[in-house]
């Protein structure tokens, strides 16, 4: 609000609009709704170059961002994501094949019910059947409401950014674990900044910005980010992952495809998913795709 009164201020119309009305003593309603447009509205061509970009300061040529409508409610998919699961059905996804199916994409065994679905404790992991590098995913999940085991073995499913590069999925209300294996953490590397857990049974969201890793020539030359907020409290600021997830080992790379599918992790335990969506990056100044 003070930045548009400010502007509206510096307006000419506007400023004598205002003076007159100081000058003459009357109420009068001058300006109603938006004041007129000027010349400068759409930007400026005498003002310097943006260090490192081909356009001026406020440039006019500058093409602006493509226009997104919002979900109704916080949480819900925007305009532009490609929503994954809807609460209806697991279309998106596809469980791999093993022993005489190896190579197959199968039709998922996770059962869907509710407007949610569960890992289909022991059947395989999930693999959406689109594939993406750099992006925006929201993900809702919660743990068995009925507590069992501990530690690890405790609610444990996980999101592989790329099938390869997991954030924990996990029972970590007051449930001890290694840190590194936390609900949240970028497994094995780097705990959650803090522990957001809800109870179990409650739905719990991640938003996680995902940087895929750059090869080139086979070698790594840009590692693979991650930005991760847990029920809304950031958990990861564009920490660096040290490689694909293993476990009680040091993570490496070994050079991959662009894109890859998203991964949800069977760990034999019944975590329940809804409301997924993904949107793969843009660039600034990208042209809005038709
Ligand atoms: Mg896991």
């Amino acid at each position: 609000m003070i930045t548009t009164s400010r502007r509206y201020l510096l307006r000419p119309s506007v400023a004598v609009a205002l003076v007159s009305i100081a000058v003459g003593g009357l109420v009068v309603v001058a300006q109603r709704g938006v004041p007129p447009r000027t010349a400068t509205d759409d930007g400026f061509t005498d003002t310097p170059m943006l260090p490192g970009q081909p356009w001026r300061v406020h440039d006019p040529s500058r093409p602006n961002p493509p226009v997104v409508t919002p979900g109704a409610t916080p949480g819900a998919a925007p305009s532009d994501a490609i929503v994954l699961f809807d609460g209806t059905d697991l279309s998106q996804w596809a469980q791999r094949g093993t022993g005489a199916n190896a190579g197959q994409l199968l039709e998922p065994k996770w059962p869907v019910r509710d407007g949610y679905f569960e890992t289909g404790a022991g059947s395989g992991s999930l693999h959406s059947r689109a594939s993406f590098g750099d992006v925006q995913l929201h993900v809702e999940w919660a743990a068995p409401t009925v507590v069992a085991g501990n530690s690890q073995g405790r609610g444990n499913s996980g999101i592989y950014l790329m099938s390869l590069y997991e954030i924990q999925v996990l029972d970590s209300f007051e449930n001890r674990s290694y840190a590194d294996g936390q609900a949240g953490s970028i497994y094995g590397q780097w705990p959650p900044l803090a522990n957001v857990a809800r109870k179990p049974g409650e739905w719990q969201a991640y938003d996680i910005i995902f940087e895929a890793p750059i090869f080139e020539n086979g070698k790594l030359v840009t590692p693979a980010y991650q930005t991760v907020f847990w029920n809304g409290v950031i958990v990861h600021n564009r920490k660096e992952v040290m490689g694909a997830t293993v476990y009680r080992k040091v993570a490496t790379y070994a050079k991959h495809e662009a894109q890859r599918p998203l991964m949800l992790q069977d760990h034999n335990d019944p975590v329940r998913y809804r409301n997924i969506w993904v949107r793969p990056l843009r660039q600034y100044d990208q042209a809005v795709p038709k």
